[in-house]
């Protein structure tokens, strides 16, 4: 599997895991765009949330879950952070392993 993310999660592209468990995986985001900058990706190779449709309700929870701890770990969790999961092309997704990005440290701009 030709996938960046899946090598991260493998180990064989070295990077400095924050997290992980059976299912989930995180760790910096190489381009940094807040103090705070982590990535939460499962292990399993997914495309994109809900492609296939199925059965991804606990997954996507234990991500967000994940992600609320480790802004708590962070040091972030009372000043607040913002969770941002791109989906597709419109959505300004790049790399094609579902992820969720934990952005905090600084405030966020308003939506546009
Ligand atoms: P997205 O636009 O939601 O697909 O976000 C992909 C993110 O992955 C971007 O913020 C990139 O900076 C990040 N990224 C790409 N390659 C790596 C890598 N090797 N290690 C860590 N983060 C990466
Ligand atoms: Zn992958």
């Amino acid at each position: 599997m030709d996938c960046i993310f899946c090598k991260i999660a493998n180990g064989e592209i070295k990077s400095e895991i924050v997290y992980q468990d059976e299912t989930t995986v995180a760790f910096p985001d190489i381009n940094p765009k807040a103090p705070v900058h982590l990535l939460i990706i499962p292990r399993k190779h997914i495309e994109r949330i809900l492609d296939p449709a199925g059965d991804q309700e606990k997954l996507i929870g234990h991500l967000v879950t994940v992600a609320s701890k480790l802004a708590e770990q962070q040091g972030i969790s009372r000043s607040g952070y913002r969770l941002v999961l791109n989906r597709g092309a419109h959505g300004g997704q790049v790399v094609p392993h579902i992820h969720i990005h934990l952005l905090g440290g600084r405030q966020m701009s308003k939506m546009g």
